[in-house]
């Protein structure tokens, strides 16, 4: 049978982040916004004591998180990705910029968790129950080409030896500073192995925090999501052992091995992202309604659309918007828990909720008027980090096409 229901144990997850959003996330909202390269460490530091008291020191969905697995363990469904997206939710509804923040395994360690060997996930998965809170990253973007890639991908990784010689620049790696410089963490980096095999040559290598060759070069100044870094890595000559490859060294260009790893990442990773922009759509429709309630307007629910004003209208269709996105993220999200292949829904979620995040967040602001502007309250600054849910881990047009293609069944040749 179907159930809706929220499990207990995600419950009590997001009881804890709720706690957490509320107390330690919305009042310095506004400093990280404003103080945008600062590190917020008593954020960082506090997630990362509370997440290995919780026992697994990382949100990064992994088979026991870097544990071995024990042989009598009892076998239960899943719920790993479903608790991510609950948490992701609850955690972007206190603050977008700080969710990304949290030293608890992110887009590095989706696609070590999607391309690794069993040896690899334990190695580099393992980390984030330290002492120090560890920070993960992953570089595909360059600076020719972003929705291009993988095929696009310049970088080069060479074998040398009993090494892999990596060389090239990437650019818009989120929390690629944390990762490198402020923690003993790692960056996955996307590289060709042979330019000549197109996509099937790009693979995978993990890079980890002071890795001669391996520099951080420049971090860029934002619209929104601004207590999250975003930069520059540049490669020269950087040497990684043979074993940091993720996954297998073996070019097989009939089976576009490469870019299978780089989309079973997304698959992962996009209905995150649609449910960080819950969180930010649910932040901006609750201070609308509050606002609203202050002054006097009350929503009518139960009055047939006919009868309601138009705003009571407006802030009906919002609800119907933010609560049919979720339905898909939950979708898509069980479906990883399920092993079920997501491509389809993964996209089809992170389409629904980048639009819906800023519709609602722009609407919202419209209807408070100097209020919506005003830095008083944050929904100007919601409207701001809703626009990179639209963008990031494929733009709104590229996930459309990815929905087109899985729907009428066609090739990327197809229809591209
Ligand atoms: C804050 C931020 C954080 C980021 N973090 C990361 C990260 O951690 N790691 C990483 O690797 N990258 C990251 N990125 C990069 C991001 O994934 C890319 O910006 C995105 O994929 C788009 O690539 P592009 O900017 O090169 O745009 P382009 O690919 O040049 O596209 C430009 C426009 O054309 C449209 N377009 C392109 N192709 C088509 C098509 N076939 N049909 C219709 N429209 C099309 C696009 O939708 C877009 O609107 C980040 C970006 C930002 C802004």
């Amino acid at each position: 049978m179907i159930s809706f229901e929220m499990p207990n144990s995600i419950r009590k997850t997001v009881t804890l982040m709720q706690t957490v959003a509320e107390n330690m996330m919305r009042p310095v909202s506004r400093h990280f916004d404003e103080c945008e390269h600062e590190i917020p460490w008593d954020y960082i530091n506090f997630t990362h004591e509370a997440l290995k008291a919780m026992g697994g020191g990382t949100l990064a969905p992994s088979e026991g998180n870097g544990r071995p697995k024990e042989a009598d363990a009892p076998k239960r469904p899943s719920l790993a990705y479903q608790r991510l997206a609950f948490s992701a939710e609850v955690l972007s509804w206190g603050d977008a910029g700080l969710y990304l923040c949290t030293p608890a395994g992110m887009l590095g360690a989706a696609a070590v968790q999607a391309t690794g060997t069993p040896e690899q996930k334990q190695r580099f998965l393992s980390r984030y129950r330290g002492d120090k809170p560890v920070f993960d990253a992953m570089a595909m973007t360059e600076t020719h080409a972003g929705s291009e890639m993988p095929s696009a991908t310049r970088t080069t990784a060479i074998r040398e030896g009993d090494q892999w010689v990596l060389n090239g620049e990437k650019i818009f790696v989120t929390a690629g500073r944390k990762a490198l410089v402020d923690s003993p963490g790692f960056v996955v980096v996307w590289a060709t192995v042979d330019p000549g095999a197109g996509r099937a040559g790009v693979k995978p290598f993990v890079v980890e925090a002071g890795t001669p060759g391996c520099s951080v070069t420049k971090q860029e100044h934002k619209l929104g999501i601004r207590a999250s870094d975003t930069v520059s890595i540049v490669l020269q000559d950087c040497r990684v052992p043979l074993d940091n490859i993720l996954g297998s060294a073996e070019v097989q260009t009939k089976t576009e091995e490469g870019f299978k790893g780089a989309m079973a990442t997304f698959d992962a990773s996009r209905p995150l992202v649609a449910a960080s922009a819950l969180g930010i759509a649910r932040a901006a429709l609750e201070l609308l309604k509050e606002c609203l309630e202050r002054g006097g307007v009350h929503i009518r629910y139960g009055l047939p659309r006919s009868r309601m004003t138009n705003l009571e209208r407006e802030v009906v269709e919002m609800e119907i918007m933010l609560r049919s996105s979720w339905l898909l993220v939950l979708k898509a999200v069980w479906m990883m828990d399920e092993r079920q292949p997501n491509n389809l829904e993964a996209s089809m979620s992170k389409v629904r909720a980048g639009d819906m995040v800023v519709r609602i967040t722009q609407r919202a602001v419209e209807l408070l008027g100097p209020l919506g502007i005003s830095r008083e309250q944050l929904l100007e600054k919601w409207l701001r980090d809703a626009k990179i849910n639209d963008l990031y881990e494929g733009t709104g047009q590229i996930n459309r096409l990815i929905v087109a293609r899985r729907i009428l069944n066609y090739s990327r040749h197809e229809l591209s």
